[in-house]
């Protein structure tokens, strides 16, 4: 009898527990599906695209703005990999944001990159990721990503930084541009040890030309000036600027004196041989530049920026002073003569380490 009553009240017990335990797996799941309802309800209402990738990065669950967002519905995305399509460019950058949500460093992140648009072909997305993770495990499984287009704002992005940055007359760097460029490169000469020049180019009795010609046609000289210049950086650290007025200045990082004043007397001639009519001009009957050039290196120690200017300046005053048309010597005068037209530039240096992109 014991037995038999113990048995019963055993299985009442498990009974009941058993009950327990399926009444809050009920109410687990009804709040899990009015969670994913909610969750779809905001996703698709949304004009952003929301999308779930799992975490070996296949789409799970993309919301209708796909079509919008990417041209493709998004039964054409799910089963697919979310990272298809990303421009090869952004790929580093975003696979390291991914690891790091993988190995649950970071929670959540925000990244932009490029990717394919079905039919406006490239588009710039912006998306911010969170983490899921198992509600059992604790374990990340996935992400949820919302992705907008920022085209647009990237576009517009990019033009504000080339007004920022750039002449808008002649196209060439502005001189804030010129300030930041050449104060790195003074900072990495100094550190590496090299040698980093900077040309200043005026252009000649300018005043005369435009009180003869008209001041459209001198900025049409301007012009053409900056393209010979621009055509003279040759390599991908040079900077040729607009420094103001008719003055242009050209930073060519791995440079030294000799080299400088090689490009300096190319840019010379290539500016008389542009054979532009300027009749006030004492030099030439055509227009023509004087050139200051400053070498900082080994030779004559890294002076500030402030100092390099000077020295071109120096010597672009020494230009003029010698007849202009001319590439103005940095030594004083009695020491060497300044370089005249035609004159054969005398030999460059031997070349650093970095000079071999264009041998100078
Ligand atoms: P120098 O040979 O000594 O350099 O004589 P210069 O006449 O060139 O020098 P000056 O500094 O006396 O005059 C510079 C002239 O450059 C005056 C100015 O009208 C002209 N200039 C400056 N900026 C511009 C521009 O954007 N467009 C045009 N057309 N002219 C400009
Ligand atoms: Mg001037
Ligand atoms: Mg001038």
């Amino acid at each position: 009898m014991g037995m038999v009553i113990g048995l019963t009240v055993l299985i009442g017990l498990l009974g009941s527990l058993m009950l327990r335990e399926l009444t809050l797996r009920q109410r687990l799941l009804a709040i899990v599906s009015s969670r994913e309802a909610e969750f779809r309800l905001l996703a698709e209402a949304s004009n952003d695209m929301v999308s779930r990738i799992a975490f070996d990065g296949t789409l799970t669950y993309v919301s209708p703005a796909s079509l919008r967002v990417l041209g493709w519905p998004p039964e054409s995305l799910v089963g697919g990999n979310a990272l298809a399509g990303l421009n090869p460019e952004d790929r580093a950058a975003v696979e390291g944001v991914v690891a790091a949500l993988k190995t649950g460093e970071r929670e959540e992140a925000m990244i932009a990159y490029r990717t394919r648009h079905r039919n406006t072909g490239t588009v710039w997305l912006e998306s911010s990721l969170s983490v899921t993770r198992d509600p059992k495990t604790g374990r990340v499984d996935g992400v949820v990503a919302i992705s907008r287009d920022v085209t647009e704002h990237k576009q517009l992005e990019g033009h504000l930084s080339r007004l920022a940055t750039l002449d808008s007359l002649t196209g060439l760097a502005n001189r804030r541009f010129l300030d930041d460029r050449a104060e790195r490169e003074l900072a990495i000469a100094r550190q590496s040890r090299s040698d980093v020049s900077l040309l200043l180019i005026d252009a000649d009795h300018f005043k005369a030309f435009n009180d003869h010609y008209g001041h459209l046609a001198g900025d049409n000289c301007l012009q053409q000036i900056a393209a010979v210049i621009q055509s003279h950086a040759t390599r991908p650290s040079d900077l040729a600027a607009r420094y103001g007025g008719e003055e242009f200045a050209l930073l060519l990082a791995e440079t030294n004196l000799a080299g400088a004043r090689v490009v300096a007397e190319r840019i010379r001639s290539a500016v008389q041989e542009l054979s532009i009519p300027h009749v006030g001009n004492s030099a030439a009957p055509v227009v023509t530049i004087s050139i200051g050039i400053a070498t900082a290196g080994s030779q004559a120690g890294w002076p500030s920026l402030k100092g390099l200017i000077a020295q071109a300046d120096e010597t672009l005053y020494r230009a003029k002073s010698d007849g202009r048309n001319c590439v103005g010597n940095d030594l004083p005068l009695h020491e060497a003569p300044p370089i005249q037209p035609g004159q054969a530039p005398p030999p460059t240096a031997p070349a650093s380490q970095a000079d071999q992109t264009a041998p100078r």
